[in-house]
């Protein structure tokens, strides 16, 4: 091994994770992905399993028997839905307002269904009516995707009407809720939600790489009576559900066993918190943060009955750089936020409260580097009065 490089361990710097996700991983997640793995037919892990199934549908807010975690990160979850209930030749009407939604789009195209694309700005939610007309437009239409939460741009759509207005028509609902989930009120049962996608690392906290997913009936009615095979043999309902559904497991593939530790710990501190109680917390860190933005001097780029507490994003003034603020928000004072995706790019700075990243501590720190960042570039400000506009609105709560 004389040739062998001298590379040792990697060892990542500590980060306060204020970005689109990633979100900060809690220490009990980290400490229970490290315990040891066993194999992933282990009887012990297949009760793991079970209880993670119990505390999934206690997030989802479903009764769905298939509810379980895709081994793959949330765009495996999107892509699951996808092409088990798309057939070649199915009209799906697709919203995009923003990143998610288009590469909803990308999928309806690549399982060869029939587009109908309804776009909306990119800062603003889906808009109802346009649904409508579409559905009008094309009654013939058998499913009707849309992003609960679109963390590129810090928009809610609202999933309940959307729903409604789908199964008014007959069709089905693919709803992405990457973001949505542990965040903001999500009722997957109540609303009637079909197929549904998330993701570990945005508000469950977990490592990235696992996506949550539930199918209710009517969906799985749908991939019942295909005509064709589902085109991809990993994501494929049928052979899944005889690792995830059957009393006697049997192999598919590997399960990433230490990361599923992870995500069965997050959703137990999801559980001890209580939904409600998540939501909340999500909702009193934004309004602190968004006193605290506007002390100094900075507004929101979405209206205020569509904004995400979970994904903020801040237009950036004339006059500011915005890779600089980004930039030195993580060399000087390791925190990362995001930037503005595709059409938002340079317009916007997007800072994530997602999961076990809103704290008051996190806000806190958040307001005070920026108040340094902007500074920094000349930007007028007052030392102290951002976090204490935040404080004004914790005190109330
Ligand atoms: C992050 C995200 C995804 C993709 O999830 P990955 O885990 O990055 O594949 C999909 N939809 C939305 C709304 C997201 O925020």
């Amino acid at each position: 091994m004389s040739n062998a490089p001298r590379i040792s361990s990697f060892h990542p710097p500590k980060r306060i994770l204020l970005g689109p996700g990633p979100s900060d991983v809690h220490q009990r997640v980290l400490d229970a992905m490290a315990r040891p793995t066993v194999g992933h037919l282990d009887p012990t892990f297949s009760d793991m399993m079970d209880e993670m199934k119990v505390l999934l549908r206690y997030a989802f807010q479903t009764e769905n028997a298939l509810t379980f975690p895709v081994s793959a990160p949330g765009s495996v979850g999107m892509e699951s839905c996808f092409v088990n209930l798309v057939e070649p030749g199915d009209k799906v009407i697709v919203c995009a307002n923003g990143v998610f939604g288009r590469r909803m789009a990308e999928n309806v195209k690549r399982t060869r269904g029939e587009l109908v694309l309804i776009e909306d700005a990119w800062g603003k939610p889906v808009d109802p009516q346009k649904v409508e007309d579409a559905f009008k437009a094309h009654p013939d239409t058998r499913i009707l995707a849309f992003v609960h939460a679109e963390t590129s741009t810090g928009v809610e759509s609202d999933a309940r009407l959307l729903t409604e207005i789908a199964h008014r028509h007959g069709a089905l609902v693919i709803v992405d809720a990457v973001t949505s989930l542990g965040c903001v009120p999500l009722k997957v049962d109540e609303w009637g939600i079909d197929a549904i996608y998330s993701g570990s690392q945005k508000g469950l906290s977990c490592a990235p790489g696992l996506s949550p997913v539930s199918f209710g009936e009517r969906a799985l009615e749908k991939l019942k009576s295909r005509k064709t095979p589902v085109q991809s043999w990993f994501m494929d309902l049928n052979l899944v559900l005889g690792y995830w559904n059957e009393a006697k497991r049997t192999y598919h593939h590997t399960a990433p066993v230490n990361g599923l530790y992870g995500l069965h710990e997050s959703l137990v501190m999801l559980a001890e918190e209580g939904l409600e109680a998540s939501w909340a917390r999500h909702c009193r860190n934004h309004q602190a943060l968004l006193a605290g933005l506007q002390a100094l001097g900075l507004e929101l780029l979405v209206e205020e009955r569509a904004r995400l507490p979970q994904l903020n994003a801040v237009l950036v003034p004339e006059g500011l750089s915005e890779p600089q603020v980004r930039a030195d928000m993580l060399n000087l004072h390791g925190i990362e936020i995001g930037a503005g995706l595709g059409d938002l790019a340079g317009k916007i700075f997007r800072i994530g409260l997602m999961g076990n990243s809103s704290t008051v501590a996190n806000v806190k720190a958040c307001l005070v580097a920026l108040e340094s960042v902007l500074a920094a570039q000349d930007w007028s400000v007052t030392p102290g009065r951002a976090v204490a506009a935040a404080e004004t609105v914790w005190s109330r709560a």
